[in-house]
């Protein structure tokens, strides 16, 4: 069972490597991140949101599962990305904390789906934001690194709340140590990367 990791956890600022092959198991981890994803009322979410550190991440603009079509990027590569535009961004891994990020307007996109199927377009508005925020994650960048600095002071005060939530949870050994986690992470990595 895939669960949603939130800000401290590690994995967030593992850059993931990219996919090898797809299998079975991959193509149910996928659904996994949908329902995930829905549950928490997001629009997009990138594996390691969910402790898998493999090129991967899904979306859906309109959040609801019977609406708007599911999305799958494999080893996305965003290329001729143009213009700029400014808007509140969130993020499951980072809940109750919103804030205005720069992003480019236009971007072009590479990926594979989930059918093996290259994917190659042009994509521009919400998706194009959504992508270049669930990308920046496979890097292991969250969108509180791109607040400017008045914004990131505004939100200093709740990541010290993450920060401690996160380590009383591994005091109390419900989140493994880095050790175990980097453990965790290499297994992923020897089955698909
Ligand atoms: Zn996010």
């Amino acid at each position: 069972m895939l669960q949603l990791i939130t800000y401290p956890h590690p994995t967030l600022r593992y850059p993931s490597k990219p996919l090898v092959r797809v299998d079975a198991q991959l193509k149910e981890l996928v659904g996994e991140m949908f329902d995930i994803m829905y549950q928490h009322r997001g629009v997009g979410l990138a594996a390691n949101q969910v402790n898998l550190p493999i090129r991967v991440f899904i979306a859906n603009p309109s959040g609801e599962k019977e609406t708007g079509p599911e999305l799958v990027f494999i080893n996305p590569v965003i290329k001729r990305a143009t213009g700029s535009s400014e808007s509140e961004e969130g993020c499951l891994s980072l809940p109750g904390i919103n804030g205005m990020v720069k992003r480019n307007k236009t971007i072009h996109i590479n990926a594979y789906g989930i059918d093996g199927k290259e994917i190659d377009m042009q994509v521009d508005g919400f998706l194009a934001r959504i992508i270049q925020h669930e990308a920046d994650h496979l890097d292991g960048v969250l969108f509180i690194d791109r607040l400017s600095e008045e914004n990131k002071r505004q939100v200093e005060e709740d990541l010290y709340g993450f920060e401690a939530t996160f380590d009383m949870k591994r005091k109390a050994g419900l989140i493994g140590t880095d050790d175990k986690l980097a453990e965790d992470r290499k297994r992923w990595e020897a089955k698909y990367c």
